[in-house]
């Protein structure tokens, strides 16, 4: 099924408003004109950047905002990347985010609500979709998870 990422991410940043505000952070979404079509299952990539956008709020620090890309440019391959101000993942750890069950605890990450498995059934679905998950992070600065397709 072909699927327009446009609407898809404006839909899973409204849902997430709720939290956003809780936590005190904002969601900016910064989309194309157009069109941007990927082959998938609808349901599955919306779960992907629900729990992408989820963990960036989370982890995100009041006052800061969470910035979500949509790159579309012509030969290069559709990438979405959600970009947070938060405490960012100590290099060690980053390998194995994707990992069941894993979480890291940095101060008061242990103090958000979690179980661990978000990351993993994000892997799961981008390998279904050939799509890959790649994750930059600087501590106290913040952290890029990007979805390329
Ligand atoms: P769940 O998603 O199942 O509710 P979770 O958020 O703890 O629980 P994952 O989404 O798999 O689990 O994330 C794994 C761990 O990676 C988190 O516990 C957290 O320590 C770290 N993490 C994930 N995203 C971020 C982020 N944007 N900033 C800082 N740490 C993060
Ligand atoms: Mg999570």
């Amino acid at each position: 099924e072909k699927i327009d990422l446009v609407p898809l991410l404006g839909h899973v940043r409204d849902a997430l408003v709720p939290l956003a505000s809780d936590v005190g952070v904002d969601i900016n979404l910064h989309l194309p004109d157009g069109k941007v079509e990927v082959l998938g299952d609808r349901d599955e990539l919306v779960q992907v950047f629900e729990n992408l956008m989820e963990n960036a709020c989370k982890y995100g620090q009041e006052g800061k905002t969470v910035d979500v890309w949509l790159k579309n440019g012509a030969g290069q391959p559709v990438e979405v990347s959600i970009v947070d101000q938060g405490p960012g993942i100590p290099a060690e750890h980053v390998p194995r985010l994707t990992e069941r069950f894993y979480r890291v605890s940095i101060e008061d990450s242990r103090s958000k609500k979690g179980t661990g498995l978000g990351l993993a059934i994000v892997k799961h679905i981008l390998t279904r979709h050939r799509a890959r998950l790649i994750v930059k992070s600087e501590v106290g600065k913040g952290t890029d998870f990007t979805v390329r397709f």
